[in-house]
């Protein structure tokens, strides 16, 4: 845990360096890197190597990308066990798209593969699809991030809000194909939004996985003030209470939340009054694909 929230520290850090907001010094920092025991599950979590290949494709000093490159390097056999080591023949850029994509000589193992079926970056493809070095890109990211983050506790167990900036981001930009002013005000709306603590269903209902990334990015602000986030909230209360009713004390099965680990659409969950009766429920919920537990409100 506290590996992975250095790993978060530096991350911002160098995400304020690719956005060029600060000259800080790149090279401690991902010296710094280089000792923490940066695990696999850090890695998907934090989605630290996609920041580190956008420094590496940003920066103009040698050392900076020759220690990125090793970096990324050096992750990448986290994910591709039976890979040897020693050359790697990619010189340069693009490097960060290989591991998922591409056959490259060897048969390699599917290590993959189960993922590709599903269109969303599931954590485990690493570095993710979406890689940008846009800069404005990258802000709007950071902006939506912030939005996703809140200010409270982030619920446990669900994608991390970075990696859910991303994949709204993406959604946006794939359908204007631009940065212009329609992309920046779509992005500012949904920060808006998302943000907004008379609505804060939108942003939960974002983090469970109850609108998918491609939704929210269509969606009208009237959309996103609207009832129909409530409805989605009552939808669930009303099917556990249905169940409660029928005693089913397993809890009640649904493709409408999606596993942060996963990134799958099977699961479990059940609705309890944790606290006084007038504050809401609390959903816990169990993937049934992995075991991934986690709770919200
Ligand atoms: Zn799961």
């Amino acid at each position: 845990m506290s590996c992975e929230d250095d790993v978060a520290k530096i991350q911002k850090k160098l995400n304020k360096i690719v956005s060029g907001e600060k000259s800080d010094h790149p090279l401690e920092l991902l010296k710094t890197l280089q000792k923490l025991p940066v695990t696999l599950d850090i890695l998907t979590r934090t989605r630290i190597g996609m920041t580190v290949n956008s420094l590496r494709k940003s920066s103009s000093d040698d050392d900076v990308i020759s220690m990125a490159k090793s970096l990324i390097k050096s992750w990448k056999k986290f994910l591709t066990p039976g890979t040897p080591s020693g050359k790697d023949k990619e010189p340069s850029g693009g490097s960060a798209k290989k591991p998922s994509r591409e056959p490259e000589s060897k048969p390699s193992k599917p290590v993959v593969k189960e993922e590709k079926k599903d269109k969303t970056p599931v954590q485990t493809s690493f570095p993710p699809v979406s890689v940008t070095t846009d800069s404005v890109r990258l802000k709007c990211r950071e902006m939506l991030a912030n939005a996703i983050r809140g200010t409270g506790e982030y619920p446990e167990g669900c994608q991390s809000a970075e990696n859910l900036a991303d994949e709204l981001e993406d959604a946006i930009y794939s359908e204007m194909k631009n940065t212009d002013m329609r992309y920046k005000n779509r992005v500012r709306s949904r920060v808006q939004n998302l943000k907004d603590t008379k609505n804060p269903e939108l942003r939960t209902n974002y983090i469970c996985g109850a609108i998918t990334a491609q939704k929210l990015a269509v969606m009208t602000s009237e959309e996103m003030a609207s009832n129909e986030m409530k409805n989605l909230r009552e939808k669930f209360t009303k099917e556990a209470i249905n169940d409660a009713q029928l005693a089913q004390v397993e809890g009640t099965k649904t493709d409408l939340l999606k596993c942060g680990k996963c990134g799958k659409r099977n699961c479990t969950y059940n609705q309890m009054q944790t606290r006084s009766a007038d504050e809401p429920m609390t959903t816990f919920v169990l993937c049934n694909e992995c075991g991934n537990r986690w709770k919200f409100c």
